[in-house]
């Protein structure tokens, strides 16, 4: 049977903030698993034959407004600042998302844009963030156009295709991610820091797994070795529920599927994300070479596809939050407490929705806990 002091499965960000913490600070050894062939779970990227960095799981960038996170990360990475803007493709033209002040004028004529406008500041003032559930309970009629509007061309066959379900039937949470903003302000995100690795992210996470006190084993899934290794102390950052083998049944996710292709052009799109509201079966598409300003003949973009999660099939993406999935995980966090130096964290760990913000902050948080 083999020893180890800490042992941490995946090897995501969430593992490797532990792993590093860990070895820096505490200088104990750690085993990081993971059941893939490559580090850095979901934020993994590599060089494409074209020379272009391509996010395999989908288009990642990094924003927070917490210092100490931007901190702590840039120990790992020099960074390529990068303010994200999407479109969304709409009766056949590009529309700034989230829905601002701008996207007014390029969907409406002007004299119905200016008096949403001038509504709009009225009513929140300038610079306010309204989610789009909120804008439909608006009483006026000017604004309850200009909700359903948003609401129909926007969000509402985007998340039946992303979710399965229509949004008055999701968290308001998620849709509150993209509020309608009262601003000209065009960015995707409104954190103070907002960038890309600049040698790309899994380069970020080697360099925080680069330690003597770390040894990382790939293509290792903790179901084959759990009863070949005695730990003290186990950090779990893979599907709660499959520890558990569904012993209350499986937690609900989505999943996704990536086409991406290499299309003989300098550029395809305006921008790194646009998002297809209404046409095809595809959410959004990306283009990899727009997030380290990367120079190519050709380009490489990348298409996503929500689908239903099918265990064994494909992967678990996006965990699925309502009241029962909410009361099913709480079940887990019931039998997850009965053992003592195992922790449960990361997306799929905590069954979250998180950003990399969140990962970074929620394990060094379980870091100061246990440390
Ligand atoms: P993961 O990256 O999922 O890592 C978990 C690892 O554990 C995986 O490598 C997995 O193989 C391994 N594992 C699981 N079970 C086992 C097992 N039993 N045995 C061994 N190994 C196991 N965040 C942002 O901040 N900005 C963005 O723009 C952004 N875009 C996103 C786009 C998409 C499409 C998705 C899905 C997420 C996005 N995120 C974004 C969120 C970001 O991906 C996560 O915050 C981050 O990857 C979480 O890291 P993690 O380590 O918790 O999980
Ligand atoms: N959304 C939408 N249309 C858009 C963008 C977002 O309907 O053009 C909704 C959709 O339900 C999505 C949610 O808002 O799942 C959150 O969007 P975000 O871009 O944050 O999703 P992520 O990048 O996490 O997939």
């Amino acid at each position: 049977m083999e020893k180890v002091k800490n042992l941490v499965v995946g090897a995501g960000l969430s593992g490797a903030v532990i792993a590093e913490r860990i070895a820096s600070q505490l200088q104990e050894p750690v085993l990081v698993i993971d059941r893939r062939e490559h580090i850095a779970g979901n934020i993994y990227d590599s060089k494409h034959s074209s020379g272009i960095t391509v996010h395999r799981y989908g288009p990642h960038i990094f924003h927070t407004t917490q210092k100490e996170i931007w901190e702590y990360l840039s120990t790992f990475t020099s960074w390529h600042y990068f303010f994200s803007k999407v479109y969304a493709w709409v009766d056949n033209r590009y529309v700034t998302v989230p829905f601002n002040l701008n996207s007014l004028h390029q969907v409406f004529p002007q004299y119905l844009a200016c008096r949403l406008e001038t509504k709009l500041v009225d009513e929140y003032g300038y610079g306010v963030q309204v989610p789009v559930m909120k804008l439909m309970r608006q009483k006026d009629a000017d604004l309850q156009f200009l909700a359903h509007y948003v609401y129909e061309k926007i969000f509402e066959q985007y998340t039946l295709k992303q979710w399965g379900v229509s949004p008055r039937e999701m968290d308001e949470e998620v849709m509150a991610r993209v509020p309608v903003s009262v601003s000209r302000d065009d960015g995707y995100f409104r954190d103070k820091y907002q960038a890309i690795p600049a040698q790309g992210y899994t380069r970020m996470v080697e360099n925080m797994l680069h330690s003597p006190l770390i040894t990382v084993r790939l293509n290792t899934p903790f179901e084959k070795i759990k009863n070949e290794i005695q730990y003290q102390r186990l950090f779990y950052t893979g599907p709660i529920d499959e520890f558990f083998d569904y012993r209350f049944g499986p937690l609900p996710y989505r999943s996704l599927r990536f086409e991406t292709e290499q299309k003989n052009m300098e550029y395809y799109q305006p921008c790194a994300v646009v998002n297809y509201p209404n046409n095809f079966d595809f959410t959004r598409i990306c283009e990899h070479k727009y997030f380290l300003n990367e120079k190519s003949a050709s380009t490489v973009i990348s298409a996503e596809f929500p689908q239903a999660f099918k265990r064994g099939e494909n992967e678990p993406y996006y965990p699925v939050h309502n009241a029962s999935s909410a009361a099913l995980y709480e079940r887990y966090v019931q039998e997850a407490a009965k053992l003592p130096g195992v922790y449960f964290y990361g997306r799929l760990g905590g069954y979250i929705y998180c950003s990399m913000e969140q990962a970074v902050a929620a394990a060094l948080a379980l870091f100061e806990k246990i440390k």
